[in-house]
C-alpha cells in the first residue's frame, strides 16, 4: 500500500533505540523484577515486600507521623499500608499538596482461584477443596497445573497464621484435574467457556485415609487431623481465612534471546513494580510523587482496600493536615490539580490471534510503554477517556526523557474490552491516562511481557515523577 505507514513504522522498536549500556540495564532491571514477583504471589505478599523495601529506603509509616503531628517537609518519604493488602507511598514535593500530585497507580491483586469458606470434602476416596475463582479467568487454563496455596487464617481469638505451600521444591503442590481426551467426547463438544465450570474447579488436596474403618469420611478426617497437627488449622478456621491458589513456581525467561518474562500475576505487578522502583529513585520532586499499589481491581475496585475506597483520600487529608492549616477545600484542590498515570497492562497484538486487535491501533511488544487514551467496552463504556491536552503533556515528558513509547487500544471495537482504576481518580477531578506494559496471554496462569517494554515503563514513570 503506497504511502501507508503502519503502527510498526510510526513507533520505534526499543532494541533499535538503546545502546549497549542500556541493554545491560534492561536485563538487570528484569532480574530484580523477577525476584520481586517470585516473593509476591498475593496482594498481601506484594504489600509486605514493598513495605520492607520502602522502610529500608527511609519511608516512614503515616500512622506514626499522624500520631506525632509534626509538620512534614519536602523530600519526606511516607508509606500507608491499608489492612496489609494495599499500599500508598508518597515522596513529599516542594510545592504544597494542594497544588497537585503526580501519581502512578497500579494494582497488586491478580486473577486466581480462592478457597471457599467450607472447602474440604471427600469424594470417591479423594480429598478436595471447593473454590471460587477471583477475577476474569478462562477456567480451562487453570486445570492440570502445579498450584500453590498462599494465605492468612484468622483463628478464634484473633491469632493469625500466614502460610505458603508449594513454592519450595521440598513442598507439595495442588492440582485441578481435567478429563483424558479418550473420554472427552461430550466435553469436547462444549464451548471453551463451558468445558470446565466454576463449580468444577475443585483442587485435589490428599487421599490417605485414617486407619479407623468406623469413620464416615476417612480421607477428610485424615486431612483435618493433618491440618491441625502441621498448621494448627481447624475446619471452622477456613471461614475466617483468605487462601489463594496460584500457579506454583518462579518467573522465567522466555526465548533463545531471553527477551520475555513469563510469570504469574504480571497483571498488574509488572506496572506496580515499575512504578515502585521508579518512586524509589525520587528524592525531592517538584510535585508530591505518589505510588498507589491497590487491591481488588480485578473484581471492580470495591471494598475498603480497593481504589473506590476513601482510604487514599483520607491519607491525602492527613498529609495536608500535617503540611498546613487543614481545610476540605485544600483536599479538593489537591485532587483537581493532580496528574495520574493509571499504571496497568494492556493487550499486545498477538500474531496467533491477529483478528482480535486493530493492527493500526494495537500495542506491540518491544515498542515500549503503551499510552492508552481510553479503555472501556461497547463504545468506550465505563472509561474516563483522557483529555487530548493531558495525553499531549505526557507524550512530551516521555519524548524529552528519551522514553520509547507507543499507543494502542485494548482490542477491536466491540470485541470485548476492559477497564482500569483510571476513572476513579478522574472522577475526583484529576487528569488521568492509562499507561503500561503490553502483555501476551493476559489473565492466563502465566503471562508474557517483553523485558524492553518493562524497562521503558519504569523509565516512563520515573520521568513523570521527575517532572519540573
Ligand atoms: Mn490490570
Ligand atoms: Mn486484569
Amino acid at each position: 500500500m503506497a504511502g501507508f505507514k503502519s503502527q510498526a513504522q510510526v513507533f520505534d522498536n526499543v532494541w533499535d533505540k538503546i545502546n549497549k549500556k542500556r541493554k545491560k540495564e534492561v536485563f538487570a532491571f528484569n532480574e530484580r523484577y523477577k525476584a520481586f514477583i517470585d516473593k509476591g504471589k498475593t496482594e498481601r505478599e506484594v504489600a509486605r515486600e514493598m513495605v520492607k523495601i520502602a522502610k529500608e529506603n527511609g519511608y516512614q509509616d503515616i500512622n506514626q507521623l499522624v500520631a506525632k503531628g509534626e509538620p512534614i517537609k519536602a523530600g519526606q518519604k511516607v508509606y500507608a499500608l491499608n489492612k496489609d493488602k494495599s499500599l500508598v507511598m508518597f515522596v513529599i514535593g516542594k510545592k504544597p499538596l494542594a497544588e497537585g500530585m503526580h501519581i502512578v497507580g497500579g494494582h497488586i491483586d491478580s486473577p486466581r482461584i480462592d478457597i471457599k469458606p467450607m472447602p474440604l470434602y471427600e469424594d470417591s476416596g479423594v480429598g478436595l477443596f471447593k473454590t471460587h475463582y477471583y477475577g476474569g479467568i478462562k477456567k480451562y487454563q487453570w486445570t492440570t497445573l502445579p498450584l500453590s496455596l498462599h494465605g492468612r487464617v484468622v483463628k478464634t481469638g484473633g491469632e493469625t497464621i500466614d502460610f505458603s505451600i508449594g513454592e519450595k521444591d521440598s513442598e507439595p503442590v495442588f492440582h485441578i484435574t481435567d478429563l483424558l481426551p479418550h473420554l472427552a467426547k461430550d466435553q469436547m463438544k462444549k464451548t471453551l467457556a463451558e468445558g470446565i465450570t466454576g463449580e468444577g474447579l475443585n483442587i485435589v488436596v490428599g487421599s490417605i485415609p485414617v486407619q479407623s474403618k468406623d469413620a464416615k469420611e476417612r480421607v477428610k478426617e485424615a486431612l483435618l487431623k493433618l491440618l491441625k497437627d502441621e498448621y494448627n488449622i481447624e475446619e471452622k478456621d477456613f471461614v475466617s481465612a483468605e487462601i489463594e491458589a496460584v500457579p506454583a513456581g518462579k518467573a522465567r525467561d522466555v526465548g533463545f534471546d531471553r527477551s520475555f518474562v513469563s510469570a504469574y500475576g504480571q497483571d498488574d505487578r509488572v506496572c506496580s513494580y515499575a512504578g515502585f522502583e521508579a518512586l524509589l529513585t525520587i528524592d525531592e520532586p517538584e510535585y508530591t510523587a505518589v505510588g498507589m499499589f491497590m487491591d481488588k481491581e480485578e473484581i471492580g475496585s470495591m471494598g475498603n482496600t480497593g481504589s473506590e475506597s476513601v482510604y487514599f483520600e483520607n491519607c491525602v487529608a492527613e498529609l495536608i493536615n500535617l503540611q498546613t492549616n487543614y481545610s476540605d477545600l485544600l483536599v479538593r484542590r489537591a485532587f483537581a490539580n493532580t496528574k495520574v498515570l493509571s499504571a496497568d497492562v494492556t493487550a499486545a497484538h498477538d500474531p496467533n490471534f491477529a483478528s482480535a486487535t486493530d493492527k493500526q491501533n494495537s500495542a506491540y511488544v518491544n515498542k515500549g510503554v503503551c499510552l492508552m487514551k481510553y479503555t472501556g467496552s461497547r463504545g468506550k463504556g465505563g472509561c474516563s477517556d483522557a483529555n487530548a491536552e493531558f495525553v499531549g503533556f505526557v507524550k512530551d515528558i516521555f519524548d524529552k526523557a528519551g522514553v520509547v513509547w507507543q499507543t494502542g487500544e485494548l482490542g477491536k471495537v466491540d470485541q470485548g474490552g476492559g477497564g482500569t482504576i483510571a476513572y476513579i481518580l478522574a472522577n475526583k477531578g484529576a487528569e488521568v491516562v492509562d499507561c503500561g506494559v503490553p502483555v501476551f496471554s493476559m489473565h492466563a496462569p502465566y503471562e508474557l511481557a517483553s523485558k524492553a517494554d518493562i524497562y521503558m515503563t519504569y523509565l516512563a514513570y520515573k520521568a513523570f515523577f521527575d517532572y519540573k
